[in-house]
């Protein structure tokens, strides 16, 4: 279970730095966390919470969110990690859903719970920072009366550890159930991707309420007796700093954080510490990974997945990252992925398979695969239909077993009867020099039926949509139909915590504007 490997670990490696919490200025070694994380469990249990009864957080990066990680794994509570930047409305739906016994909540979201905390009377708010509110306890008080003795809890490797509430960047989030051994598969495939090591020292700058910082870096990493280095939130120069500062060697990023680093002057730091970057959750312009490489001087990796398989699926390795440039790579240990023909219908069938370059659904499986989602059977059977997890996620395969991740089935745009991928149109804008950040979408259109249009962040401010329209069409990768329209220039877009472009709202600017 999760509570005999963070055991394991302390028994292990007592004297070594563990977590530290830049924010707060504390430094625990393995021995000094264990205490806390036991005090915390023993609380847990005053509180009345039992095996199966489930914790949440509304956290952003702290100490605490990691120590109730563990404090959970160890009595067979259900850790429920809450995105920090949901607002109060959608905070209060998957509590209703997840009906948890306790939820730890901070300063920076004190006012969402603020006014959803009465619909709540059953569920015990605690309180991480100085001022408690009326309404909550004091998680410190709490914790430091607690006993520091290990909790004896009969918790077995295939119970559920986590509820994980997806993203979702579109409709209802849906709470995906993990075992204590799924993720203990997932962290020992990414301590062999990444060959992480006891000496290793992460930043953890992603949130760590989503899987790929918590079970692809975080976990692993206390797995393998390293430390974790946390910032509250991502911010770049004290991202660089940092990792100068604390000798990271690691770091987790999704695309866009990687974009804003390159923004700095990276002269002003020292960052040979650094000896590999992983980027993922989202999709990444292979022109970007060639500047972080460059820039950066690092090796990168890049992992695909989704939070309902632990997450990661697929690794496109270091040495990989130029001759398979736009792939998201093969599938880790004890993994398949296929791409199969898309049904109207239904489910895709896992026998319909596709020849490689053909594009379809990209299922998988493997052994950190969700046992479910909570209290939705109907939607459990048709994301897991046969035994494979549909993704919904557009790709294809080469002749050599690469994946090529285009999009989300629902992002695809049809114009004019052709299939335009957004990401193949991005890619090629992200390689202007003026252009910080795009996403592609389709205008609804009486003619061509949608058509292609780009919203801009522009890095050069005299840059022109004549310009990138000239630029498109001097590229040998666009088709004349795929060059947008229209260019649409904004101070920024709009991406959801883990760093996914939200399409969604672009889609509603552009109808809001053709109604007003
Ligand atoms: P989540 O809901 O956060 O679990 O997001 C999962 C989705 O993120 C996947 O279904 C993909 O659409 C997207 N995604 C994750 N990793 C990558 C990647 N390396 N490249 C492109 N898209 C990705
Ligand atoms: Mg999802």
């Amino acid at each position: 279970t999760i509570g005999e490997v963070f055991a394991q670990t302390v028994r292990k490696f007592p004297q070594k730095e563990a977590i530290v919490d830049m924010t707060k200025g504390r430094r625990y070694t393995y021995e000094q966390w264990e205490n806390e994380v036991n005090r915390l469990a023993n609380a847990l249990l005053e509180a009345g919470v039992q095996k199966g009864d489930r914790v949440s957080t509304v956290l952003f990066n702290t100490m605490e969110l990691g120590t109730a990680f563990f404090a959970c794994a160890k009595i067979g509570a259900i850790f429920n990690p809450i995105n920090f930047r949901l607002k109060s409305k959608e905070i209060a739906y998957i509590l209703e859903d997840a009906m948890p016994k306790v939820v730890l909540f901070e300063k920076a979201v004190a006012p969402q719970i603020a006014a959803i905390h009465h619909e709540f009377p059953h569920v015990s708010f605690w309180y991480i920072d100085d001022d408690t509110p009326p309404y909550a306890a004091d998680y410190h008080a709490l914790v430091e009366h607690a006993q520091a003795a290990a909790p004896s809890m009969d918790v077995s490797e295939n119970d559920i550890y986590a509820i994980m509430y997806t993203s979702g960047t579109t409709g209802r989030p849906k709470g995906v159930l993990h075992r204590h051994r799924d993720m203990i598969e997932q962290s020992m495939i990414c301590i062999s991707v990444m060959r992480i090591r006891d000496t290793d020292r992460g930043l953890v700058a992603a949130p760590m309420f989503h899987c790929a910082e918590l079970h692809c870096c975080f976990l692993p990493r206390v797995h393998a007796g390293a430390a974790n280095i946390i910032l509250h939130h991502f911010d770049p120069k004290l991202a660089l700093q940092t990792i100068e500062q604390e000798k990271i060697t690691l770091l987790f990023a999704a695309p866009t954080m990687w974009n804003m680093m390159l923004q700095e002057k990276l002269s002003d730091y020292d960052l040979s510490s650094l000896r590999l970057g992983l980027y993922g959750a989202a999709p990444m312009a292979p022109v970007l990974v060639k500047e972080c490489k460059e820039r950066l001087g690092i090796d990168l990796i890049q992992a695909y997945g989704m939070t309902e398989m632990g997450p990661a699926v697929t690794f496109l390795l270091e040495e990989e990252q130029l001759t398979k440039a736009g792939s998201a790579g093969r599938a880790c240990l004890n993994h398949e992925v296929r791409v199969v023909k898309p049904r109207e219908d239904g489910p895709s069938d896992p026998d319909d398979e596709l020849p490689p370059g053909e594009v379809g659904e990209v299922i998988m499986r493997g052994p950190c695969m969700m046992a479910g989602y909570y209290n939705r059977e109907e939607a459990t059977a048709k994301a897991m239909y046969k035994g494979w997890y549909h993704s919904g996620d557009l790709g294809y395969m080469d002749e050599d077993g690469y994946l090529f991740v285009a999009d989300r089935v629902d992002d695809m745009i049809i114009s004019g009867g052709e299939n335009v991928y957004p990401r193949e149109v991005e890619d090629v804008l992200y390689e202007h020099h003026g252009v910080l950040d795009v996403a592609i979408i389709g205008e609804p259109d009486e003619l061509w039926g949608e058509k292609v249009v780009a919203f801009v962040v522009k890095k050069d401010p005299n840059v022109t949509d004549e310009d990138l329209e000239q630029f498109c069409k001097n590229s040998d990768r666009l088709a004349p139909y795929k060059r947008p329209r229209a260019y649409y220039f904004v101070d920024a877009l709009p991406r959801n915590a883990s760093g996914k472009i939200q399409k969604f709202l672009l889609r509603e600017q552009i109808k809001n504007a053709a109604k007003g």
